[in-house]
């Protein structure tokens, strides 16, 4: 069978359970040999509090000691620029071969710009995208652009699929609906709260130790 790896991209700032739920169920469904998390420095987020450094820092404490091999990819924040997912795919489909199954895994309201990303529709010629559902942000929601929805329609497909081919295919979970985001940590953190339910306790160790989100 053909090796299966498992994406896992975001601005993690910071890391929260809902990312380690997104990454578990899908590394679970797929059956995937690896996931690789990959921190990047975005181009659509405004202001990151956390610098680059210290958000891949909390992602490897919050990734550590799972039951499933995982890997750290620095090589958005190594570019040191803002960086698009389509280059990231290319430099690891060169890497990785063209047999190897790819599952690009997102959340829910990843879809409602997906098309504003640099080319998008090419993406699904480098990898398999695998969503989540999230509280506000219905899998199906009026809100996702008509032609990312007929995408995702088109190609979907069973977990098992997107096992055996490389690249191309869609697999929706409506089953995983975590209520944590980044936003709503960083502001209660602000308030002074610790929000401890939604992070990983080494993850809040480390935002404590290094005075982070207090403004
Ligand atoms: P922010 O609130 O700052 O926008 P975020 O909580 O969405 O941040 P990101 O680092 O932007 O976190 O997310 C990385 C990836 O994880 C995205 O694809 C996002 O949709 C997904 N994700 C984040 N939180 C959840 C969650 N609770 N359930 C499912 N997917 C999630």
């Amino acid at each position: 069978m053909n090796a299966c790896i498992a994406l896992l991209g975001g601005t993690f700032d910071p890391v929260h359970k809902g990312h380690l739920a997104l990454g578990a169920h899908f590394m679970q469904l797929l059956g995937a040999d690896q996931l690789r998390v990959i921190p990047s420095l975005p181009w659509q987020k405004a202001a990151l509090q956390a610098t680059p450094e210290q958000r891949a820092e909390m992602v490897a404490l919050a990734f550590a000691g799972l039951p499933f091999p995982v890997l750290i990819d620095r090589q958005e924040i190594a570019r040191g620029k803002a960086t698009y997912t389509i280059d990231t795919l290319r430099a690891i489909r060169a890497e990785v071969g063209a047999d190897v199954s790819l599952c690009f895994l997102m959340g829910a309201d990843q879809l409602q710009n997906l098309d504003s990303w640099q080319e998008w529709s090419t993406l699904f010629e480098l990898a398999h995208f695998c969503v989540a559902a999230r509280p506000g942000f219905a899998l199906d929601d009026a809100s996702v652009p008509t032609a990312v929805a007929e995408q995702f329609q088109r190609r979907l497909a069973s977990p098992s699929r997107l096992r055996g081919a490389a690249a191309g295919l869609t697999c929706l979970a409506a089953d995983l609906a975590e209520d944590i985001s980044a936003t709503a940590i960083r502001a209660a953190l602000q308030r002074g709260e610790r929000a401890a339910s939604l992070i990983p306790p080494v993850v809040l160790d480390y935002i404590e130790q290094h005075n982070l989100y207090k403004n």
